[in-house]
C-alpha cells in the first residue's frame, strides 16, 4: 500500500476551474465551495495528471502537507 503518498490542494491558489476534478481518472477530487478538495485520497494512482494540469500550481502530489 502506498500510504506515504499525498495529494494536496492549496485552497488559496485554487480557482475552481475543475481541470483536476475532470481529469483525475479515479475521482480523488470534488468541488466544494468553488475549490477543489481531496475527498478520496486512497484511490489515487499517483499519475500526477492533476499536478500537471492545474493552471495555478495549487495541486501538489507527494508534497508534505504544508500549512498555509
Ligand atoms: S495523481 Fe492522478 S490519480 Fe492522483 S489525484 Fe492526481 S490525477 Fe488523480
Ligand atoms: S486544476 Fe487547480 S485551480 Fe483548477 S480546480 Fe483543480 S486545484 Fe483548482
Amino acid at each position: 500500500m502506498a500510504t506515504t503518498m499525498s495529494v494536496t490542494v492549496e485552497q488559496n491558489l485554487c480557482e475552481g476551474c475543475g481541470e483536476c476534478i475532470d481529469g483525475c481518472p479515479v475521482d480523488v477530487f470534488e468541488l466544494k465551495g468553488q475549490k477543489a478538495t481531496v475527498v478520496n485520497m486512497t484511490v489515487c494512482g499517483d499519475c500526477r495528471y492533476c499536478e500537471s494540469v492545474c493552471p495555478t500550481g495549487a495541486v501538489c502530489v507527494d508534497c508534505v502537507d504544508e500549512k498555509i
